[in-house]
């Protein structure tokens, strides 16, 4: 099944549910993406920290879809933070992905103690109105770097891609960004297990007869962010890519919100260098 796609403020749509790449050995990294584009997935999330868009881009010409049909992310890594670094750096990853575009560039952490993240937003501008990036947005952005990158530049993110999963619901973030128009991707969206034995999850998986990660998947789905899983084996990228045959009711979804501790698993954007 294919998932639903989202519209992006500059007008592009992207699918609301795509591959993650993050820890995907570079080996099997293109066999992974041939088999996900395979059974319908339409977007790949790298980034040049994971060491495998050599894989990304091998893995989407395997599957042999025309090129407009498959959704290429990546994110420029803290140490190319800059104006001109990251000019050479998103070259660098087209060159990888052996692509002439990308079509959403992230900036991957805001790196608040280097200060760079505005020259680096009016790069990757630059890098879109040269075509080398379709769209372009950020990830792991709190509040105060999206406000600052939007009041200097103008440019709002297309999107802002931050962990998310039931034991960190990001409510406010969320509701800041349908107030600038900046689509929600979810990262570690399956809270690395941590929730599927919680009742809600139980409950709803009980009822309708799938898996917890495919209850929580289509927790994201319904709470309307786009969504991001990783999986290397076959039987799991289909299973979470089939979540678009059911329906959580009002009482689940407000069951799941109940899970909420504000916990992350990874790291405080705020610090992180
Ligand atoms: P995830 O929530 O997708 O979970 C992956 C783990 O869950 C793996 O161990 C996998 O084997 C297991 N899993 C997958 N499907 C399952 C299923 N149906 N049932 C049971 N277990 C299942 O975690 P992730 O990879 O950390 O995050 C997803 C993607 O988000 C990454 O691959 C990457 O692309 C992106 N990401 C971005 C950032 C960022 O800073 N922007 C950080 C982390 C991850």
């Amino acid at each position: 099944m294919t998932p639903t796609r989202l519209r992006l403020n500059d007008g592009h749509m992207i699918p609301q549910l795509g591959l993650g790449i993050w820890q995907v050995p570079a080996e099997i990294t293109a066999t992974t993406v041939a088999t996900a584009l395979g059974l319908g997935y339409r977007l790949v999330d790298g980034a040049a920290i994971y060491g495998n868009e050599v894989g990304q881009g091998e893995g989407i010409r395997q599957s042999g879809l025309p090129r407009d049909e498959v959704f290429i992310t990546t994110k420029v890594w803290n140490d190319d933070q800059g104006h001109d670094a990251t000019l050479r750096a998103v070259e660098a990853s087209l060159s990888r992905l052996a692509m002439d575009r990308i079509d959403l560039c992230l900036i991957h952490w805001p790196c608040p103690a280097r200060d760079l993240y505005v020259d680096t937003w009016r790069a990757l501008i630059r890098l879109k109105d040269e075509g080398r990036v379709r769209s372009i947005g950020v990830s792991n952005f709190m509040p105060s770097h999206l406000e600052r990158l939007v009041g200097e530049t103008g440019v709002i993110p297309v999107l802002n891609q931050i962990e998310l999963n039931p034991r960190l619901q990001q409510a406010e973030l969320r509701a800041l960004h349908d107030r600038m128009g900046i689509v929600t991707q979810s990262w570690t969206p399956l809270g690395q297990g941590r929730s599927f034995d919680a009742d809600p999850v139980q409950a709803a998986s009980l009822r309708t007869g799938k898996s917890p990660a495919q209850v929580i998947l289509r927790w994201h789905v319904q709470l309307g962010v786009a969504v991001i899983p990783r999986s290397t084996r076959a039987a799991g990228l289909a299973e979470n890519l089939d979540i678009f045959d059911f329906t959580l009711t009002d009482g689940e979804m407000a069951a799941m919100a109940t899970l909420d501790e504000g916990q992350r698993c990874g790291p405080d954007p705020m610090t992180f260098a």
